[in-house]
């Protein structure tokens, strides 16, 4: 329960990890609005990279803080969907200054790195674990609508493995708190800008199928993204689209963070544990989704990567 992990704690920070997804975001907002609606005695402040666009509609995006501040030191720090130290970026400095850490996460590769924590890597979400350790009364509509948008999003709108029994009955008491979720929906998940089609569609038109098609493959350099003017905030969505393709168990997408270094996702559909080879090369995250960051060309990440997917194929 929250009021247990919140009892000793009046300034409370909250973090997730870099480039914050949906989950992460909902999952940060969610939590930092039931603080402030139930917790008139604390104090909250959510610590989080630029968040996309999209996800500005959630109450109190305009408070999220991107720089720490000197010397504060919080009684508590709850990070979020974050599945090692490192991934919380720049506000390491802050997690480890605070007289207690907690995390909550359902990253199969997290290691349990704070001081206590929640962890449950079967569960669809960060968003549904912190769900289950609210009180159903005590959540507004601000709260549930941030708690719906990362379900929505790390369960693919309802569509993955991940999304179980408990996803649903999490999703239906949110929407009984009046979430406007086919908007929700739309404006977060569906809705792309013109320039994000376009990356998507050159993505796929350049991608390879290889090992006997049972792996696809695409990726985008650093000059691409500015000759259409994205970054890699709009590249969500690339690799799950990759993955639609018939008969391929496996895909990969990266993208240049500088010369020779991507940032790669993976994602699977049956027989792949992509979380082990994400961990293999220092990454990870979950069975069917995870990431890593990896040096070399193209085609050496693609070489290395395939090495470890034949183990498994
Ligand atoms: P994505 O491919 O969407 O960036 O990430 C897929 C999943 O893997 C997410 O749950 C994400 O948190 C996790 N993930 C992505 N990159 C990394 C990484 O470099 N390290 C770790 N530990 N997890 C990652
Ligand atoms: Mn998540």
């Amino acid at each position: 329960m929250l009021n247990k992990i919140l009892k000793d704690a009046v300034t409370v920070a909250i973090g997730g990890h870099i480039r914050p997804d949906g989950d992460c975001v909902g999952s940060c907002m969610g939590l930092y609005q039931y603080i402030k609606d139930n917790y008139k005695d604390k104090r909250a402040d959510v610590y989080l990279e630029e968040i996309p666009d999209a996800y500005r509609c959630l109450k109190g995006t305009e408070e999220i803080r991107h720089e720490i501040p000197k010397d504060t030191e919080y009684d508590l720090f709850i990070c979020l969907d974050c599945g090692d130290k490192d991934r919380l970026g720049f506000s390491v400095p802050l997690f480890e200054r605070a007289k207690q850490t907690y995390c909550i996460d359902h990253h199969i590769s997290n290691e349990g790195f704070a001081g206590d924590s929640y962890i449950v890597p079967d569960a669809s979400s960060t968003s549904e674990l912190i769900y289950d350790l609210m009180d159903e009364e005590c959540i507004s509509l601000d709260t549930a609508t941030a708690l719906y948008l990362g379900i929505v999003h790390d369960t693919g709108v309802f569509q993955y493995s991940c999304a179980a029994p408990s996803t649903f009955r999490a999703a239906a008491k949110l929407l009984e708190k009046g979430v406007d979720a086919p908007k929700l929906i739309q404006d977060t998940y569906y809705e792309k800008t013109y320039a994000q089609n376009q990356i998507l569609g050159r993505t796929l038109l350049e991608s390879i199928l290889f090992m006997d098609k049972a792996c696809i493959a695409s990726y985008i350099t650093k000059k691409t993204m500015d000759f259409y003017g994205v970054d890699v905030k709009d590249l969500d969505g690339i690799v799950s689209q990759l993955r639609t393709t018939k008969g391929v168990e496996v895909a990969i997408f990266m993208y240049e963070l500088e010369t020779n270094v991507y940032k790669v996702s993976l994602r699977s559909k049956e027989r792949v544990d992509v979380s082990r080879i994400a961990k293999y090369f220092g990454g990870g995250g979950h069975k069917k989704a995870a990431g890593l960051t990896m040096r070399g060309t193209y085609y050496d990440v693609l070489n290395n990567l395939s090495e470890q997917i034949e183990l498994q194929l």
